[in-house]
């Protein structure tokens, strides 16, 4: 069960703010690295041979950095990877499907990490609200 935010609060929203523009750095920094492996691997097919060593090298530098960049890609809040879709057919039998760093909200924590399913969150909040 993710625990219940309570989206009313401004201090609650600035809070989730924070946490989800604090993890779509990180993930655009692993997309980032990801992207630059797949643009030297293209590179690398239409280059000449003496240039191609160095390419291989680049790709490996870059493979072990975009590593460190997913380990880093966690909840900002509580450290927990955002796993993907997780089907839990008791407490001991679960399935994950790996790091998802599309989650839109952390399952450890419960903590916003989409800003754009927060904003609607929010709004959706307001809209509640102002009936
Ligand atoms: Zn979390």
């Amino acid at each position: 069960m993710i625990h219940e935010i309570d989206l009313r609060s401004l201090t609650e929203q600035g809070w989730q703010r924070n946490n989800a523009a604090e993890f779509q750095k990180r993930k655009v920094r692993l997309l980032f690295g990801l992207g630059s492996i797949v643009l030297l691997i293209i590179i690398g097919k239409y280059s000449l041979p003496p240039y191609q060593k160095v390419l291989i090298g680049l790709i490996f530098v870059t493979m072990v950095g975009t590593v460190f960049l997913l380990m880093a890609c966690k909840c900002p809040n509580c450290g927990a990877v955002p796993a993907g879709e997780a089907i839990s057919l008791s407490s001991e039998i679960r399935y994950t499907k790996g790091v998802n760093p599309f989650a839109k909200r952390c399952g450890c924590c419960g903590f916003y990490l989409s800003q754009k399913y927060l904003e609607h969150r929010i709004e959706e909040e307001n809209a509640k609200r102002s009936l």
